[in-house]
């Protein structure tokens, strides 16, 4: 595949030789245009100053028809001879009967064949018509017939000119352009090969520098931008807002990894020793079956951890797939509640249900449930022993809040922008204590429950955010539009509690 340079000046040649051969082809017609017509009126000027000469004469009263001059073989008078001899190549003055009385020298000049012809064609010409080509001695002549007003020796006069010239014009142009087009053509291509190499050059630096950069190393190196808004700098910019977002997301990538092996290192490390503990023959039979049951703990909690992982993949993936029906939220936030309820029992806390409204949404049941449920338990797992959560489903014009609000510990206003971030906890170090000081049960969660849910909300076309004092309590609200159409054909659950 031959570069754009030698593409783009293939074109242009192409483009140009075009452009020329239609310049050439209307310059020859218009050239042969104008020849005629030149020719036509230097006709008609001869004839004009024939019939000026003739009435001159009848004015002045010379005798137009005199005895054949010796010397000429003419009719007319010396003196008008004289003056008719100045007037043009071929000029004829005709007597009424069809008799020549003057016959300039090229016409006497002609053969006796093509004397006949040229005294017949000017005696058939339409007088006052146009001129009509006649074909003397293999000379194309033009010749125009004119009648004498006065008329009475004269009866008409003729002139005449050969149309050589006339038709070797545009030959000629067109000859002279065939032998300047290739040098002007040639000169232009060397121009353009080289105007379209200084353009392409600044491109072939970008590629350079592009390929430098992204050899997966040199993510942080950004083209050189000259603040030029023509193509080149506007490309630039893009390339670097491209390669700022390739980093970005790289970076994500890499820390997503190594958090994913991380969170995954914790639970395999605390099964090993709890295998090995099992295996003990040293170990009593008790013993042995407390170490198996946390091994089984791990086990739950890495198997949550890989699907959480997966659940994520696919959203990234875009192979999120919601199984989309009409969903009344009224059951599903009392099926949420009462394992609010019983979760807030273990805790200690107390779990009520202010409002509640029904409504119908579009969506996946059982995604909703894990999103409200992540919300619930999130609460009940940060809020201390006597604290209160409050769970709340209510109906706006056009959407639905479903909102959890909790006395907890709160999240810091600087720690609140991160929440949604995968992996991120407020308390990382005390997140990722080493079980043996407390058992798995105590560890936080990995801290990708929120980002989860957020996905969750937003794949539903809604929204999720988060309220909070640090030590207060927090307060996060699923927002989500309200399925109005769907509202009156599903049949509403009133007082159901799931
Ligand atoms: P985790 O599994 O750690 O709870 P999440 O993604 O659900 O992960 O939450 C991320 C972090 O946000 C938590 O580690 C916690 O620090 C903070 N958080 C979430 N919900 C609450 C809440 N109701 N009260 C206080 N902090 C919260």
């Amino acid at each position: 595949m031959a570069s754009v340079r030698a593409r783009l000046t293939t074109a242009y040649a192409f483009a140009l030789f075009c452009t020329i051969v239609a310049f050439a082809i209307v310059l020859v017609i218009a050239r042969r245009a104008s020849a005629y017509r030149e020719l036509d009126e230097h006709v008609k000027a001869q004839a004009a100053a024939v019939l000026d000469v003739i009435s001159d004469a009848e004015r002045a009263g010379v005798p137009l028809a005199v005895g054949p001059d010796t010397l000429s073989g003419s009719l007319v008078a010396p003196q008008l001879y004289k003056k008719l001899e100045g007037i043009g190549d071929y000029v004829l003055v005709l007597d009424p009967s069809g008799r020549a009385l003057y016959l300039s020298f090229e016409a006497q000049r002609l053969s006796d064949d093509d004397r006949v012809t040229l005294q017949q064609a000017v005696l058939q010409a339409r007088l006052n018509g146009p001129a009509t080509f006649v074909t003397l001695d293999s000379d194309r002549v033009l010749l125009l017939a004119r009648p004498d007003p006065q008329g009475e020796k004269v009866a008409r006069v003729a002139a005449g000119a050969s149309a050589r010239a006339a038709e070797a014009a545009p030959g000629s142009l067109a000859g002279t352009m065939l032998a300047l087009m290739p040098l002007f053509l040639l000169l232009s291509i060397a121009g353009a090969y080289m105007i379209s190499g200084r353009v392409f050059r600044p491109v072939e630096l970008i590629i350079n520098e592009v390929e430098a950069i992204t050899d997966g190393r040199s993510l942080h190196r950004r083209l050189p931008a000259d603040g030029d808004n023509d193509e080149l700098g506007r490309l630039s910019n893009t390339l670097n807002a491209m390669i700022a977002r390739l980093e970005t997301s790289f970076g994500g990538l890499r820390r997503f990894t190594a958090d994913a092996s991380h969170e995954l290192k914790t639970p395999l490390t605390v099964l090993r020793t709890d295998v090995e503990r099992a295996m003990n023959p040293r170990v009593g039979h008790n013993e042995q079956l407390i170490a198996l049951e946390e091994a089984l703990q791990e086990t739950t909690r890495m198997a949550d951890l890989v699907d959480s992982l997966l659940t994520l993949a696919r959203a990234d993936e875009g192979r999120f797939e919601l199984a989309t029906e009409p969903v009344h939220l009224e059951s599903l936030a009392r099926e949420v509640f009462e394992t609010a309820v019983i979760l807030g029992e273990d805790a200690g806390l107390e779990v009520s249900l202010p409002v509640i409204e029904d409504a119908v949404v579009m969506g996946d049941r059982t995604r909703l449930r894990q999103l409200f449920l992540n919300l619930i338990t999130n609460a009940i797992k940060y809020t201390p022993r006597g604290g209160r959560v409050e769970v709340a489903l209510s109906r706006r014009i056009d959407e639905v809040t479903f909102t959890v609000r909790d006395t907890g510990i709160g999240i810091a206003a600087g720690d609140l922008p991160y929440i949604f971030e995968r992996f991120w906890r407020a308390d990382r170090a005390r997140s990722r204590r080493p079980v043996t000081e407390g058992g798995s049960a105590e560890r936080g969660g990995f801290g990708l429950g929120l980002a989860i849910a957020q996905y969750i909300a937003q794949a539903h076309g809604g929204t999720l955010t988060a309220q909070s004092r640090l030590g207060r309590g927090s307060v996060f609200t699923v927002t989500l539009p309200f399925a109005e159409e769907m509202a009156g054909d599903a049949s509403p659950a009133t007082g159901g509690t799931g």
